[in-house]
């Protein structure tokens, strides 16, 4: 049952389908000294791998207890290992370790078993880190790089016991491992370069102790590989990265997300109350920075995770960058957001440039500020896109416009400084033009979200239904946005559409994302009626991560009662 629940949240419904062993690594937002002590609260917390076995998959003689947490910088590893005779001699680094008794880490970051690292390390606290290009049995595809170092990594080592001295009265020692992220994730092969995983990432792992006892070797690890080596990686553990802090249950209920227009002066202490009640578990508040504060506040009293809904590119009334007008998008036909008669569909639609670098460094400054309120655990990047190239098709007849071909008023960012990074005149049709400003609006989103993991937070973005929809409507390929998740808003109604295709999208976003961030579908409440409780339940048995609401203005006590018992069916179908 619990591991049922593990599966649900991190979205790895398949995982029971499996024989080797698996791990869900929590991150840690405390900090952790590398002194091979384990005193801090992170590794109090967290859960130990699964005991170890003998290549084989028998029970093994040797045992080791292994923790794993991270952050944004470094994965950690901790590592007990009872030992009775404490016995080391090598201490010059990328010495062949496993000639001595040692500790040893296997990553595969690409789950291809090409291209793995390996870590090997003794009681002396002497390493040996090697890059190898595919498993030994490949012979020449297989080139073990030994001159590769970690670079940054820390490693300590306690023993308890004595050294070297000959009796067999030793207890264990101890390994303690930070290993940054930028030398996991920071080859070309890889998606995420440098960066720590985003919730939901898959990574291959396994781990082995080498003992030298009597004149015999032996090698336990934590995945068996069923042959006489350890490097067969497809049959390695498989690791899962939660954003959740390490220790808190990975727990059923699915998210529940609702849109909660911050600036409402009707709201109080007491809806926040009955929206939890209801099965809501976040709340993504927009307004002021002081509605954020005061409602997320009331979230965390009711126990409710609480996402600040930023405005991003499209800044209304946004006074300090209404001092800038080179800041604003230009369309194709030369006219600026900036001014009131040339935006386009409506006078709130002010966007800014996502090229411009003072650009950049104020959203940086405004993300972060949002970010800081000690009450808001992640940011929602909103807005982050261009204007409507082309409208969702049921809207096309309130502006009396027909989006078929691209409009030239309607297309931007044509402004100066964008034109002058994309280095030659830019043509409507052109895809290198198209490309360039796909990539202007990710790196937008990618440059934000770092800023708010910075300040130790998540960071998200509302998103249309799917990437290849986005960006042809709105320049917002969401596919190459480095998330912590995403809510995609697949408003029905909008694109003269039923629920059906709700969850055809779905399903197309989540192929499209393979799980790099697990995706909250936004439904639009006006558009249900007694169809709501279905739609709900049909969502999570395909997307079980969770779901958003928008908004509270129309999550009636009808749909709220409808919630309830869409969810309460879920928790029935998961025992
Ligand atoms: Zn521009």
């Amino acid at each position: 049952m619990r591991w049922m629940m593990v599966m649900l949240l991190v979205g790895m419904t398949w995982w029971h389908l499996r024989a080797e062993p698996t791990y869900v690594c929590q991150r840690t937002r405390s900090a952790i000294i590398v002194d091979g002590r384990l005193e801090e609260i992170a590794w109090q917390r967290a859960k130990p791998l699964s005991p170890m076995r003998d290549l084989s998959g028998a029970p093994a003689q040797y045992q080791a207890a292994i923790y794993m947490t991270y952050d944004a910088q470094y994965l950690y590893i901790a590592a007990r290992l009872p030992e009775k005779n404490l016995t080391a001699t090598l201490t010059e680094r990328d010495s062949i370790i496993y000639r001595d008794d040692d500790f040893e880490v296997f990553i595969d970051p690409t789950c291809t078993g090409t291209n793995y690292l390996e870590l090997e390390i003794n009681q002396l606290n002497t390493v040996w880190d090697l890059f190898i290009t595919a498993p030994y049995r490949e012979g020449a595809r297989c080139i073990a790089l030994h001159d590769w170092d970690i670079k940054g990594l820390k490693t300590a080592v306690t023993l308890q016991g004595t050294l070297n001295d000959g009796v067999a009265n030793d207890q264990s020692w101890t390994v303690e491992i930070a290993w940054p992220w930028a030398s996991i994730t920071g080859h070309s092969e890889l998606p995420r370069r440098g960066a720590a995983p985003a919730p939901g990432t898959e990574m291959r792992f396994n781990f082995s102790r080498v003992d030298h006892k009597g004149g015999v070797e032996t090698n336990t690890v934590w995945a068996p590989t069923r042959q006489a080596t350890i490097h067969a990686p497809e049959h390695w553990g498989r690791v899962c990265f939660s954003g959740n802090e390490v220790g808190t249950p990975e727990s059923f209920p699915a998210k529940v997300g609702l849109w909660v227009h911050g600036n409402d002066k009707a709201l109080t202490e007491d809806t926040v109350k009955l929206w939890a009640d209801a099965g809501i578990t976040t709340l993504v508040i927009d307004g002021s920075s002081e509605a954020i504060a005061r409602i997320s506040a009331w979230g965390k009293a009711a126990g409710l995770e609480c996402v600040a809904w930023f405005w991003t590119l499209n800044r209304p009334e946004d006074t300090e960058a209404l001092k800038h007008p080179h800041w604003y998008a230009v369309s194709a036909e030369g006219k600026s957001c900036f001014k009131e008669a040339d935006r386009p569909f409506v006078a709130y639609y002010q966007f800014l440039c996502p090229s411009h670098p003072e650009v950049r460094a104020y959203l940086r400054r405004k993300v972060v500020e949002i970010a800081s309120i000690p009450t808001v655990d992640a940011v929602q990047l909103d807005y982050i896109r261009q204007p409507d190239v082309v409208l969702p098709k049921a809207l096309w007849a309130n502006y009396g416009v027909d989006m078929q071909t691209i409009l030239p008023a309607y297309d931007f960012c044509y402004c100066p400084q964008c034109v002058q990074q994309f280095g030659s005149t830019p043509s409507a049709t052109s895809p290198a033009w198209r490309d360039f400003r796909l990539q202007a609006v990710a790196e937008t989103a990618n440059w934000l979200a770092e800023a708010v993991r910075n300040s130790g937070k998540r960071c998200g973005a509302a998103v249309f239904p799917t990437p290849p929809m986005a960006a042809s409507m709105v320049y917002q390929d969401w596919s190459r946005f480095q998330l912590d998740f995403a809510f995609p808003m697949v408003y029905a109604s909008f694109y003269g559409e039923e629920n059906a295709w709700i969850l055809e999208r779905v399903r197309e976003g989540q192929q499209q994302i393979a799980g790099r961030f697990p995706i909250f579908p936004g439904l639009h409440l006006p558009d249900f009626g007694d169809d709501f409780t279905s739609m709900v339940s049909a969502l999570l048995a395909i997307n079980p991560e969770g779901l958003c609401l928008f908004s509270h203005e129309t999550f009636t006590p009808e749909r709220r009662a409808q919630l309830r018992s869409a969810l309460s069916n879920a928790a029935e179908r998961v025992k």
